[in-house]
This record gives C-alpha cells, structure tokens and sequence, in this order.
C-alpha cells in the first residue's frame, strides 16, 4: 500500500467561506424512541435471538415504519437537514481538507425492489464526478465493490465495497490505461471460500420462499426481504439461521429489508473510513474534515468513528426519525445532489 497525501483542487466558490464556527450538534442523543423497539446489530447466530426479535430489529430500521411520524419535528431539530445548517457546515470546515464518503443505495441512488436495478442518475453521477474533481472521495458500500463501480462508473474515486473489506483506489492518473487499480485492503480474503459456500446453501434454502433474493457482495452476503410477504419474513429469518448455525465463524447483522452474512472479523465501514483517511496521509492530522453520508445500519460504524475523532460529521439519509451517530440529515438521495449543488 502506498501512503499518498492527496492534494485537492481549489474547492468551487460554495465551498470557501470567511469564518470558523466549532460544529455545535455534536453530542446528542435521540432518546424519542420506545427502548423496546430499539435496534439490536450484531445479531449472535448462536441462538441468543430469537428469530422474531431479529425480524423485529430489521422492520424497525426500514423506512416504511411509520409510528415515529408524530415524532418529527423533535427528531429534527436534534439532526437538522444538512440542507438548511449548509452555511454552519461550510465554516466549520473552512481550512481544512474535505474527504467524501459516500454510501450507494439509498443515498445515491433510491431503494428499489431489484437492487439489480438499483441505478444511479445521470444528474447524479455527473454531481459525483465534480465533487471529486476538488476532494478526495469515496464510495463505501454494502456491495460487491465491482458491483457498486458498475453503477457508478467514476474510474477517480476510491471504492470500498462488502462493508469496506474490499477497498481499492481510483484507476485513473496512470499513464497505463489497462492497468488495474490498486487493491489496498481486503482483511477478509481468508473467508472468501467460506462465503461462497454459504451463498449456495443459502440459494437453495431460500428458493422456495417467494420474492427471496441472495446477493453475494463477494465478502459479505445479502438475504433481501423487499419482495417478500412480510408475513413470510419469520420463516426467511429461520431458514437464514438455520444455515449460519454452522458457521461461528460469519456473523448475521439486519439492515433495511435486508439480512446481511459478514466475516466475524472486527472490520465495518467506521474501520474502512479510517483504513482510507490513513492511506490518504490523514492519520494524524487536525485539518481534515471526513463527510460520510449513508442511510443504513451500516452506516451507523462511520459517524461513530466521526464523533470519536471530533472530526467532519456524518449525515444520515432518512425520512423516519431514527437513532444515529450522525450529526445531520437528508431526507433522500435527491436531497443529497441538491447539497452537493449548493
Ligand atoms: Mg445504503
């Protein structure tokens, strides 16, 4: 791996402001919602929980849950839209080097029944390209990295796919079109074998269950719900279960509409943001100003990782009010390309 400090371009005109404001929403806890239905990660596949608790934890972080509505506009003023604090945002980063992070579904492109499908827009695809013409930046993804360069097709960008066990940096700036980027993290590797024999067991397991969808992101895998009756759910989760039991080794964690199969390895997209702060020569360093905007669970391991460093902020991408670690918040993707465009 090399060790490369990245210097960006001149950032645009938006980007530069003429004073400094310390970040003032660092620091508060969402405490609206019933305790009982707070979400439970990092299910333990030996039985500990129950099936319907894991069913339980995955409905309530997807958006189509509806109960915390009346609790809004609260939610909202703890986790203002990044759209209307922009200015705050601006000062506080002013002097030091912005580095994007960027999740994919649900955030740069909308969730979709076939995430097969799940497109980007053109719109949205030429926002990236010039954010990434004045900060370094980032794809960090739940996907296969492969996958998620497919959709988004910007050969300048770094991307981190499988929940950042799959990490490689941009393919452009070399003289040699035909070269590869360079591989810089895969902490997993050892367990690729493994992963491909649970994607079998867990297709043949699950073809009997209508709308049932396995995914394999090369060092991770995904059980999608979105298409199946929710009634049916329970007997998905099982049939998932039953499977892992014989694999101490994977652990499952739930998302939206989704039950995700992952390496036991302590690594998630919070390590992957740090793993890529290092590798662009920002380890130690006090003027670097990390964004990371996600919607999912996931997510959740980077804006923790933001608040421990005091450093950038996290942004979560959600229309229902939700526990988080970001400091900010936008409603959908669309909204994201309009801050990008501010
Ligand atoms: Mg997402």
């Amino acid at each position: 791996m090399t060790k490369q400090k990245v210097v960006a371009a001149v950032p645009p005109p938006l980007f530069t402001t003429t004073e400094v404001k310390k970040q003032p929403l660092h620091g508060f806890t969402y405490t609206g919602f019933d305790s009982s239905k707070k979400v439970v990660r990092d299910v333990d596949t030996n039985g500990e929980m129950k099936v319907n608790m894991l069913v339980d934890s995955m409905r309530a972080c997807s958006p189509t849950r509806r109960e915390f509505s009346h609790d809004q506009t609260r939610w909202m003023d703890q986790y203002p839209s990044a759209l209307e604090v922009f200015d705050e945002i601006i000062n506080a980063s002013k002097g030091k080097q912005i580095v994007m992070f960027l999740d994919y579904d649900g955030t740069l492109s909308p969730i979709v029944d076939d995430p097969d499908r799940a497109y980007m827009s053109d719109e949205m695809r030429a926002t990236v390209k010039k954010l990434a013409m004045y900060f370094p930046t980032a794809i960090v993804s739940g996907r296969c990295r492969d996958k998620v360069y497919k959709f988004v097709k910007l050969a300048e960008l770094y991307y981190a796919g499988s929940h950042g066990m799959d990490i490689r940096g941009p393919s452009t700036g070399s003289k040699n079109k035909k070269s590869s980027p360079s591989v810089l993290c895969q902490p997993a590797s050892e367990y690729l074998p493994m992963i491909d024999e649970v994607y079998g067991l867990l297709m043949e397991k699950t073809q009997s269950t209508e709308g049932a969808k396995v995914e394999n992101n090369k060092f991770c895998l995904s059980v999608h719900f979105r298409c199946v009756d929710e009634k049916k759910w329970s007997e998905l989760a099982s049939k998932v279960r039953s499977v892992l039991k014989n694999y101490p080794k994977l652990r499952l964690t739930q998302g939206r509409k989704v039950l995700e199969i992952r390496p036991t390895i302590k690594w998630d997209k919070g390590k992957a943001l740090e793993f890529l702060l290092e590798s662009l020569g920002y380890a130690n360093c006090t003027d670097v100003f990390p964004i990371y905007i996600g919607d999912d669970r996931t997510d959740e391991d980077a804006f923790k990782v933001l608040r421990e460093r005091d450093q950038g902020f996290g942004i979560l991408v959600s229309k229902i009010p939700r526990d988080t670690n970001a400091s900010y918040s936008l409603q959908e993707p669309s909204e994201a390309s309009l801050l990008f465009n501010t």
